[in-house]
């Protein structure tokens, strides 16, 4: 596999003052306009943050020194490494979960799983699979964060408060300050299907008519079949889906039609209900439909946690979507054999490497009667005191690395803001890799 820090500049060390341009890693839209000043340990927001982005780079860096640990007990990182290394190399199927990480970590990951023989998931994988089953089994017709923002006349936002998960999308791609085409003269229209988010989270000077489609999200799959049918002018059930009127869906389709190009929204992180994956599903058959009179195109909000990096970095290092095991020697792909969610509830691999480097709220491990090896950010809350805890940076603050943006179709190169002495998910990983046992290759024949 490529050294996980190929095309990356050597590090620089942080220079006090302010910089501009800066790449925020708090969530999938990674926005690339932010101004942070930093006095070479504490940062601040000072230009075009949102209050998620604040709460991230403003956070109280730990105590200088903070040590790693093993059973809680402070030791030195040598010490750490050599621990975590000795309990990777003694088990019978590690798993690699959480995943938290930017590209390069990732693939330092990817080269200490393959190496162990381990399996790999990213903590938002369930989100993402809903996703994934319909680019699998269907296809789809998908925008980007720019052609949306170019382009867009109507946005339907699908049961997800993108203004929490994704707090400046309005900002930047539904009225940002410049488009390279006109907005329609009475603006863009913004319609908000089923409970997630509210109207008053939508204004800015491009927005038109903001129409609110309220139900339970669990009804949400049942509207979305019926404004289908209604498109492909099929007979209707008769029923009015989580208590929404028929003329208002008989209006939305009536937008649908008439826009030079709409696009739906959603966050797979955000459908946590029963039928999610249908919904999913149904937005597609309904782009797919309106594609044949006019354009329209879907539009995924993931990327939370380095979820996009981490796919992206699974599928072109192993062919696959994350969900991959190394135990046979070659990366296996089972959706449901290698959720590693699933494989700790049933009591399967014998020792969980935890990976998680965003704040403010880095996510921490899932209970596991298995032991844990956490290389995470020193923000983390644990329930339970792991094997090994070994203290990392945040890409994007600590060090440098890119991460991939929510659509997949670009990466941002992130900074290296200050200074806390703390090592990189991919420094940790390099160096646990390379203290295992070398892999034999298959005698040729
Ligand atoms: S919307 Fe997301 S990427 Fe943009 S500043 Fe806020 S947290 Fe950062």
């Amino acid at each position: 596999m490529p050294a996980p820090s190929q095309g990356i500049a050597r590090e620089k060390a942080p220079q006090p003052g302010t910089h501009g341009s800066v790449s925020c890693p708090f969530c999938g839209l990674h926005c690339d306009d932010l101004e942070v000043r930093s006095d070479g340990r504490r940062l601040a927001v000072t230009a075009n943050g949102c209050d998620r982005a604040k709460a991230g780079f403003e956070q109280e860096p730990p105590a200088a020194g903070m040590p790693p640990s093993i059973d809680g007990k402070p030791v030195s990182l040598e010490a750490a490494i050599a621990r975590a290394s000795d309990l990777i190399a003694a088990a019978r199927l590690p798993l690699y979960g959480g995943l938290g990480t930017d590209v390069e970590g990732m693939r330092a990951v990817m080269a200490l799983a393959d190496r162990s023989g381990g399996v790999v998931d990213h903590v938002l994988s369930r989100a993402q699979y809903r996703n994934t089953n319909v680019l699998q089994t269907r296809g789809w017709f998908m925008s980007t964060l720019t052609e949306a923002r170019n382009r867009a006349d109507l946005f339907v936002i699908v049961a997800s408060d993108v203004s929490k998960l994704h707090p400046r999308f309005v900002e930047r791609i539904v009225s940002p300050e410049q488009t390279m085409f006109d907005a329609p003269a009475n603006g863009r229209t913004v319609v908000l299907l089923g409970a997630g988010m509210p109207p008053s989270a939508v204004s800015g000077r491009l927005v038109g008519d903001v129409v609110d489609i309220p139900c339970a999200k669990s009804d949400v799959p049942a509207v979305l079949a019926e404004l289908r049918a209604i498109l492909r002018g099929a007979p209707l059930s008769g029923a009015r889906p989580g208590g929404v009127e028929i003329t208002a869906l008989e209006d939305l389709a009536a937008r649908c039609r008439a826009a030079q190009y709409a696009v739906f929204v959603w966050a797979p992180q955000a459908l946590d209900f029963d039928g999610a994956d249908d919904a999913v599903h149904i937005v597609s058959d309904v782009v797919r439909d309106l594609n044949k009179t006019t354009r329209a195109a879907g539009l995924s909000l993931g990327g939370n946690d380095g979820a996009a990096s981490a796919a992206s970095v699974c599928s072109w290092q192993s062919g696959y979507p994350l969900r991959v095991s190394f135990a046979g020697g070659v990366p296996t792909y089972d959706p449901y054999r290698f959720e590693v969610a699933r494989m700790l509830a049933e009591g399967e691999g014998d020792l969980l490497v935890w990976v998680s480097s965003f704040g403010p709220d880095p996510t921490a491990p899932p209970a596991t009667a298995a032991p844990t090896v956490v290389i995470g950010s020193p923000a983390i809350r644990l329930d339970t005191t792991p094997a090994v805890f070994i203290p990392v940076g945040t890409p994007g603050l600590d060090h440098r690395g890119r991460l991939v943006r929510c659509d997949s179709v670009v990466s941002l190169p992130l900074r290296r803001l200050r200074e806390i002495g703390l090592a990189s998910v991919a420094d940790v990983a390099t160096e646990l890799a390379g203290r295992l046992p070398a892999v034999v290759a298959p005698a040729a024949e």
